[in-house]
């Protein structure tokens, strides 16, 4: 899995890795992070300018990207942070699951989709967020996600999905595949 090591900070490879060598990865994690927050920003942005999220494949595909999905078990930084940044644009209401640490039901506040948020960490090191749509309410207009999923963070934990699944791409594509350039 050398497409996705240079994140892996608590994989094996860690252990003969010098202090400085990983606080050097944790600052360029720092900025590729600061990088999609202002990317995701701007997507979500884009977005709700006349329609809303769920009406775009491609925010379904990144969200939906959750590690119960293929038994593994990993935590995907990109699906993490859009998550996190699009909850401003749903009401948070109980959920009748109990599947999850955390279950919760999300309901979009323009078009009334609503989706089944969870939180559960598997280990000390692996926690993850969900978000699955469960009743689209408006029609898709966006472009059509691709496979492999491309993503610029990338993934943590302990196994991961083939990468017939999910592939590493520079900043600049992930760019134009959020933003439907
Ligand atoms: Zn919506």
């Amino acid at each position: 899995m050398a497409l996705f090591d240079k994140l892996f900070k608590k994989t094996e490879s860690n252990k003969y890795l010098s202090d400085s060598e990983i606080e050097q990865r944790n600052k360029e994690f720092m900025i590729k992070f600061e990088q999609v927050k202002n990317l995701f920003a701007t997507s979500l942005n884009n977005y709700n300018i006349e329609n809303c999220q769920c009406a775009y494949p491609r925010f379904q595909q990144i969200i939906g990207i959750d590690c119960i999905n293929t038994g593994n078990s990993f935590k995907c930084h990109d699906t993490d942070l859009l998550i996190s940044m699009s909850k401003v644009y749903f009401d948070i209401s109980n959920s009748d699951l109990t599947d999850e640490v955390t279950n919760e039901k999300w309901i979009c506040k323009k078009c009334g989709s609503t989706y089944e948020y969870g939180w559960s960490d598997f280990s000390i090191y692996v926690e993850r967020q969900k978000l699955k749509l469960t009743n689209l309410a408006t029609q898709l207009i966006g472009q059509a996600p691709i496979m492999p999923i491309p993503l610029y963070l990338g993934l943590a934990g302990h196994s991961y999905p083939p990468l017939s699944e999910i592939t590493s791409v520079p900043f600049a594509e992930f760019e134009s595949y959020m933003t439907e350039k």
